[in-house]
């Protein structure tokens, strides 16, 4: 995910009774995806949470909550070793991670000597406190700049949640009131069953993080870091992704790339300047890797994604560029004329609650491309 104050109200706000259609699409899409690709899927729920595991390569599998609270598509990797075993990313809030850990448990009996968190959005580290309650020896690998970010970040973020749900409560009783969805067509018996359901997801999730222990990054570095350890070769690095020093990390060997959100589907994520994302991919892009698995999303094998979201961030900062030098004086009159139209569709594939998004991250993104263009001048 972005950062918690510009993305926390949009996914669900007003977008209450359409999401059912982009989870049906999502699903069309993935089958797609990974129809080639896939070796083995379960699928575990508990808790109200959907889970599914899908195996990478040998040893290696990818567990992805399907949607909790405010996220959608959340990636925990398993990464098996000799000896024990590495966890990239820790999901939500800590029920999560003791299903993952229940489900690491029928894989193998070896301990959990790594964590590593890519980045310091509360979506990936929030189930730290299971492994280093559950494992002693543990060490929890970040960036320095991560773990910076998550210690200046962490005692915001109760609060900012509970708000999140008042304000759901609020549109969920307006929409009772009314009778009419967020986007004013009759209120169903079945949307208003599913928005309950959000509601009381968003409120076990509050709870959750509003009593949870925040365990810190235990073995930080700076730019890279590698390990070679339990017969692989881990090589962690620095690299800008939605959060400035997110860990990437690549096993070349099994040629498998762990991105973090650097990359994330199906509407990327962008929050820092959007030139320094855009080279983050391209050296992504020039890794051999037969597998990347994003932040959120399913595992691509081959570069379209990578290549499409990197699409998007180039002719965002070009039209950004070009509309500054030929006079625009506004952030509106920007946004109006660099909307990346083109590419909308190969994000989007005709959904429409998926196009709401592609535009409003568009229009998002436009705004970091000005900043970033006029030295950190915002335009009016
Ligand atoms: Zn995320």
């Amino acid at each position: 995910m972005s950062a918690v104050p510009e993305t926390l109200g949009k996914p669900l706000r007003g977008t209450m009774g359409r999401l059912a259609t982009v989870a049906m699409v999502a699903a069309v899409l993935w089958a797609a995806t990974l129809a080639h690709a896939q070796t083995d899927v379960a699928k575990m729920s508990g808790a109200g949470h959907d889970i599914r595991k899908f195996k990478i390569a040998d040893g290696i599998f990818q567990f992805m909550t399907m949607r909790d609270s405010y996220v959608r598509e959340l990636n925990s990797v398993v990464i098996v070793n000799s000896d024990d075993v590495l966890v990239f990313d820790t999901d939500t809030r800590p029920s999560t991670a003791r299903l993952i850990l229940a489900e690491i448990r029928k894989i193998t009996r070896k301990p959990v000597r790594y964590v590593v968190n890519s980045h310091w959005h509360p979506d990936h580290w929030s189930g730290n406190q299971v492994y280093a309650d559950t494992f002693p020896d543990l060490e929890i690998i970040a960036t320095e700049k991560t773990v910076e970010f998550m210690r200046n970040s962490a005692s915001l973020w109760p609060k900012k949640f509970r708000q999140q749900l008042d304000a759901m409560q609020s549109d969920l009783e307006k929409e009772i009131a009314s009778g009419k969805g967020a986007d004013g067509t009759p209120l169903t018996t079945a949307q208003r069953s599913k928005d309950e359901a959000d509601v009381r997801d968003y409120r076990s999730f509050v709870e959750e993080a509003a009593t949870l222990r925040r365990v810190y990054p235990t073995l930080t570095y700076e730019s890279r870091l590698t390990l070679e350890h339990g017969g692989r070769e881990f090589r962690f690095m620095s690299m800008t992704g939605d959060a400035e020093g997110t860990t990437v990390l690549y096993l070349p060997h099994e040629k498998v790339l762990i991105t973090g959100d650097a990359v994330s589907y199906p509407i990327p994520y962008i929050t820092p300047p959007p030139t320094r994302q855009a080279e983050t991919l391209r050296e992504l892009a020039r890794l051999d890797a037969d597998v990347i698995i994003p932040g959120h999303g399913p595992a691509f094998h081959d570069q379209q994604f990578l290549r499409l979201e990197l699409a998007l961030l180039e002719t965002v900062t070009k039209g950004v560029r070009d509309a500054l030098r030929n006079g625009a004086q506004t952030l509106d009159e920007v946004q109006r004329s660099v909307t990346a139209e083109d590419l909308r569709e190969q994000f989007t594939h005709g959904d429409s609650d998926l196009e709401t998004r592609f535009r409003d991250r568009v229009k998002a993104l436009v705004k970091l491309a000005v900043r970033e263009a006029r030295d950190g001048q915002d335009l009016p």
